[in-house]
């Protein structure tokens, strides 16, 4: 594999770099020893994992000469690497795309490791291209272990018209992946359309990932994209995405968002179609307009596989909705089995509704 120079590439940079600024969550990535006992059974988990992370050279190349990088994370990588973090955990097989910042660069970078006001014009028809091709190399080398959520040029829909054909009829990748916003567009901007018809028209399972918009990355000095930006992010997209009316127009396309929708089911968008009595709301036999297009999109655990964000994805959309994510190398996979059988231990999941989290929901969705 071309990965074996990540590390070599990487070296020479890390002390140039304020190592883990803004981009790391509370989880303690691949390189932390656990710190939990893991049960023999944990390896029968089969787990699947739609939020993991590979690095493309030329991605991590140009994200640190543009001092871009959340370095850390990637000193070291490879596949092979990531493989045996999943088979700690008992994953089967994880989706794997690129992260935080995307690979769209022109309206500034969505992360706080590029100096504040950078942007860069780089080739994103290219650099989608060779995420893709690298993505398709990682499904060949190691059968059945990686699944990849293909990048798009986006803004450019011309070029990622031409990008879905490759990616998924020559490459056979299994979906795309996108940051939810794309500079300042998000996901229902009218422009988008072309692309979104396109995927709708092929059934296309698309997982966004939290970026930070140009407008809002440094609104509060001092704090990090992870305290609140990555999820407001998410929930913007998701507003976007059903008030725009895309959400009735191209209803095909089976949505996963990352971190467990993040701060959308704190908004008022959720309040006023709750009621107030909540035996009311678990005997509603029709789900109000705006929930009943949220229960048909998946949520995934990274940062979220917690009782309290656990137990309002329970309530609002169920538990058929949640899919196992663990953000690696950011987060390590077996720490998420290991919450997931905390919950079931509290009360919060039955053993049925955490097995369907690790597995079964998305199984459902692939096809596996
Ligand atoms: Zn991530």
């Amino acid at each position: 594999m071309a990965t074996a120079g990540a590390g070599a590439l990487l070296g020479g940079r890390l002390a140039a770099q304020e190592r883990g600024r803004g981009g790391r969550g509370a989880r303690g990535g691949a390189g932390s020893a656990p710190t939990r006992p893991i049960p023999p059974d944990v390896r029968n988990t089969r787990g699947i994992d739609v939020h993991h992370h590979y690095a493309p050279p030329g991605w991590l190349k140009v994200l640190a000469e543009q001092k871009a990088l959340n370095v850390e994370p990637w000193m070291g990588w490879t596949p092979a690497k990531a493989i045996e973090a999943m088979d700690r955990a008992g994953v089967a097989t994880s989706y794997s795309s690129i992260t935080v910042p995307g690979i769209y660069f022109a309206e500034g970078f969505g992360n706080q490791q590029a100096p504040p006001g950078a942007k860069f014009k780089n080739d994103v028809v290219a650099l989608a291209r060779e995420a893709n091709e690298f993505g398709a190399k990682m499904k060949s080398d190691y059968p059945g272990r990686f699944g990849i959520w293909a990048s798009l040029p986006l803004p450019d829909v011309d070029a990622s018209l031409e990008e879905i054909e490759y990616a998924f009829d020559k490459l056979k990748l299994d979906g795309i992946g996108l940051i939810t916003s794309i500079g300042t567009k998000y996901m229902g901007d009218a422009s988008f359309a072309p692309v979104f018809q396109e995927l709708n028209r092929r059934n296309a399972i698309v997982y966004t990932h939290p970026g930070a918009s140009p407008c809002c990355l440094y609104a509060l000095p001092g704090v990090g994209p992870t305290t609140l930006e990555y999820s407001h992010d998410t929930a913007r997209t998701i507003v976007s995405w059903v008030n725009s009316g895309s959400a009735d127009r191209f209803p095909n396309i089976k949505w996963i968002f990352s971190h467990g929708g993040g701060s959308i089911w704190s908004a008022r968008y959720i309040g006023g179609e709750i009621g107030r009595d909540p035996k009311a709301f678990a005997a509603m036999t029709q789900p109000p307009r705006l929930l009943s297009h949220l229960r048909k999109f998946y949520y995934d655990t990274a940062a979220t596989s917690n009782f309290l964000q656990m137990q309002n994805l329970k309530t609002l959309v169920g538990t058929s909705q949640v899919v196992l994510g663990s953000d690696h190398p950011y987060g390590d996979p077996v720490d998420y089995i290991l919450d997931l059988r905390e919950l079931q231990t509290s009360g919060v999941l039955t053993a049925q509704e955490r097995q369907n989290i690790e597995r079964e929901n998305v199984a459902r969705l692939l096809g596996h």
